[in-house]
């Protein structure tokens, strides 16, 4: 059996691991000139930093067991927790204003109350339509009572979810908080990929047997009862199978020419991806450290957050913006100068010890058009079913086609997924 994937992130690599471990024949097919996809490390002379995926938290345990696998040991970091800052006003993320406390703590009893509700299989609920309609903004509003405390649960949020609450299904945000609240570790972002992420993917790509063919972008899928056909820029190429590791936003352009499951079509077009981009600041040295202070910041500032992002000896500050922000700020001339401007406001050393900075602008980039997956209002009934299912030779995945939607975890699920199902097909 030979076996075409197309993708070469995490979780396209991670399956043609796996399938070559089986004894399948495999091809990698990607659209960049490197492998890694969204998880994306700048090298500088003194060392690292990460413009996409970064953390791992303690209870990813596909995650740790790859880093294991390959001699690693997953990274600790000591910023948590960090500033607060609203309309001027500071506090310590671990124990905000009273006020955002009883906002958040209200949030979280009628969330836990709603997600003992939820089954596993929250889409043939019925009765949990209209929490699938509705967006979690609306219920912010209605359950929050002060304007910080609505701050704050939209600031915490909004970091975890990629997006604005007003992009967010209510039902979705529950099913991931549900996942949240079943977890023996409370703790998240715990850890860090030593050496960055996209090494790791490099190094796992290292041990493959097939090509990998870069440059390479997919814009069309055939199949018959014999084969699969993908197309990239005019070449063509044959399998048994075609794994496709695509982002949702990605998959909506590939051309399928023949009868495509319309329901699919649908949750492709449902399912959302979180508008967030990067921007990195890179100083002379971490001149936050005498100010004592670690470098992370939740504030209502324009960078939204930032934490101590440089590695090994890299000075960096990187802040994570999402939502419409993410967009304006994505929009404006020199993005760059924006947020140090925002930055030097609460480390006012921040301009003079400035050497460069960048934006990674996941949003418009081609090959991804989103940062992760983010359920829109409707994505629980119209999507999630239908994600994950292949289409004869056709097979899906990715971060999006798994049970930890948006990160590495769910990535490297969606692999080893994918592979049984490749192995029990036969051929
Ligand atoms: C800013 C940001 C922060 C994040 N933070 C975290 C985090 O802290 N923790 C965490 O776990 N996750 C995080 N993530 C998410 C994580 O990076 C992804 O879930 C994961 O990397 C997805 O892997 P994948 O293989 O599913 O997709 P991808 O990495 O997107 O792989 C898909 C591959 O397909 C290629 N491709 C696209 N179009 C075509 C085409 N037409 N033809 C051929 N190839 C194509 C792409 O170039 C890419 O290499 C973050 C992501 C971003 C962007």
């Amino acid at each position: 059996m030979k076996v075409l994937v197309v993708g070469a992130g995490i979780s396209g690599i991670r399956t043609a691991q796996l399938l070559e471990q089986a004894g399948i024949e495999v091809a990698v097919f990607e659209a960049r000139d490197r492998v890694g996809g969204r998880l994306e490390t700048i090298n500088l002379p003194e060392g690292y930093v990460e413009a996409g995926g970064e953390w791992i938290d303690s209870d990813q345990q596909r995650a740790i067991s790859l880093l294991t696998e390959f001699g690693l040991e997953p990274e600790g970091h000591e910023q948590f927790p960090g500033r607060v800052l609203y309309q001027g006003e500071e506090a310590v993320e671990d124990h905000v204003w009273p006020d955002a406390e009883a906002d958040a703590r209200a949030i979280h009893h009628e969330a836990t109350e709603l997600c003992h509700q939820i089954s596993p299989e929250p889409w043939l609920q019925d009765h949990l339509a209209d929490l699938d309609k509705r967006t979690l903004a609306s219920w912010f509003d209605h359950l929050c009572i002060s304007p910080r405390g609505r701050w704050w649960v939209e600031a915490v949020t909004r970091s975890d979810e990629g997006e604005d609450s007003s992009a967010v299904g209510l039902l979705g945000w529950l099913v991931g908080y549900k996942h949240y609240l079943e977890r023996t570790s409370g703790e998240m972002s715990a850890f860090r990929f030593p050496g960055g992420a996209q090494s790791l993917v490099a190094r796992m790509s290292e041990t493959l047997q097939g090509d990998i063919f870069f440059d390479h972008i997919l814009h069309s899928v055939e199949q018959n009862e014999e084969s699969v056909q993908i197309w990239c820029k005019g070449e063509m190429a044959f399998g048994d199978r075609v794994v496709i590791t695509l982002p949702p936003p990605v998959l909506r352009k590939i051309e399928f020419p023949f009868d495509f499951p319309d329901e699919k079509l649908k949750a492709w077009e449902t399912i959302g991806s979180a508008r967030a981009i990067k921007v990195t600041l890179r100083f002379k040295r971490r001149f936050w450290l005498d100010e004592k202070w670690q470098g992370r910041m939740l504030s209502n500032l324009p960078f939204q957050q930032i934490w101590d992002s440089g590695r090994e000896g890299a000075a960096c500050l990187s802040a994570y913006i999402c939502g419409q922000a993410a967009v304006n700020i994505a929009r404006q001339r020199d993005p760059v100068a924006g947020v140090l401007r925002a930055v030097s406001e609460v480390a006012p050393l921040a301009q003079e010890e400035f050497v460069e900075g960048w934006l990674h602008d996941w949003i418009h980039d081609p090959y991804s058009l989103g940062a992760f997956t983010s359920l829109t209002p409707g994505s629980v009934r119209d999507a999630l079913p239908h994600l994950a299912t292949p289409v004869g030779r056709i097979h899906f995945a990715g971060e999006y086609a798994s049970s930890w939607q948006g990160f590495v975890e769910g990535a490297l699920e969606s692999a080893e997924r994918v592979v049984e199902e490749v192995l029990e097909s036969g051929r």
